[in-house]
């Protein structure tokens, strides 16, 4: 069966991101994952980047069914802080500060921006 005729409307509207279709595994994998986000009200996860990143607010729009403003705000973070490696030597402050993992696991953040930012070619 095809990934894509499981969504609904809205949400294949939000799958094809400006023309730039996401993998189906990658989709679920967002859903789920922001699906496990607490929506802490003073998120440790953005607070802890040292770059000054919002992962929180990209979960948020991920939330909210906003591809579109998640890949955007993804972006933003990668392109002003640089690479999550470079900025952090790819410590994972985000991920290890997440509230999440008091319960079970951390929300894969490192994962989502890698996601929403990734890009044939670069
Ligand atoms: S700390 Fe974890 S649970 Fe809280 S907002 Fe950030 S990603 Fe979500």
């Amino acid at each position: 069966m095809d990934g894509v005729n499981l969504l609904n409307e809205k949400e294949e509207n939000n799958y094809f991101l400006g023309g730039k279709s996401m993998d189906t595994t990658n989709y679920i994998i967002l859903k789920e994952e922001a699906s496990r986000c607490l929506l802490c009200h003073e998120p440790p996860c953005s607070t802890a980047c040292p770059a000054y990143k919002n992962p929180a607010g990209i979960i948020m729009s991920l939330r909210m069914d906003n591809y579109k403003v998640a890949v955007k705000k993804a972006e933003k973070a990668y392109f002003t802080a640089g690479k999550c490696q470079v900025a952090c030597d790819n410590k994972m402050y985000c991920q290890k500060s997440c509230i999440r993992g008091k319960i079970d696991r951390p929300i894969r953040i490192k994962m989502i921006q890698e996601i929403l930012t990734y890009k044939e070619g670069m």
